[in-house]
């Protein structure tokens, strides 16, 4: 396993290429996140606290299944708990980070979107219908590979979109 340090982020790769790229390094203990307790034992693993505002955040994660704008976490926030701040809960979408408990991912012009850390998965956006499609981090393993070996280089295929041109567009 090798480990790369560039600002604060750490890239770690076990063998056999299989990626885990965090702000801070995962516990090696925390390949089994299926429920919000799960996510909430890791906050607490991690030295975080498991407050009632993370656990709503959490719980809007797992229930969408899918990308979260911090717009849409703080309405599904809100719709169970209308007194948390706005400020409280962009605070604890940064804390959360911060543990290695969520990512974000910036897949074409809209605003940055929230998905379980363990989650996390690369993306296609077609800059003409704005078609988006997650793809396994597979896809990116000969780029990754050659960016690491040719310029020491560890590529993150989670954090920003491939841009391009989908099938239908190409077609047109
Ligand atoms: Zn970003
Ligand atoms: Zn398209
Ligand atoms: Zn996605």
């Amino acid at each position: 396993m090798r480990i790369y340090r560039k600002n604060e982020v750490i890239a770690i790769r076990p063998r056999g290429y299989d990626w885990v790229v965090s702000r801070v390094r995962p516990p090696s203990a925390a390949p089994d996140i299926q429920t919000v307790e799960d996510v909430l034992a890791l906050v607490r693993a991690s030295g975080g606290r498991s407050t009632h505002a993370r656990r709503l955040l959490v719980s809007a994660l797992f229930a969408r299944n899918d990308h979260m704008t911090a717009e849409e976490l703080a309405a599904a926030v809100h719709a169970e708990a209308p007194d948390v701040h706005l400020s409280t809960i962009y605070r604890n979408l940064e804390d959360l980070e911060e543990l290695g408990v969520i990512a974000h991912a910036h897949r074409g012009h809209g605003p940055a979107t929230y998905n379980l850390a363990g989650r996390g998965h690369g993306h296609l956006v077609c800059q003409s219908c704005s078609d988006t499609i997650d793809v396994p981090d597979s896809l990116f393993r000969a780029l990754m590979r050659l960016a690491e070996e040719t310029y020491g280089f560890a590529v993150d295929p989670h954090h920003t979109a491939i841009s391009g041109r989908c099938e239908a567009c190409s077609a047109r």
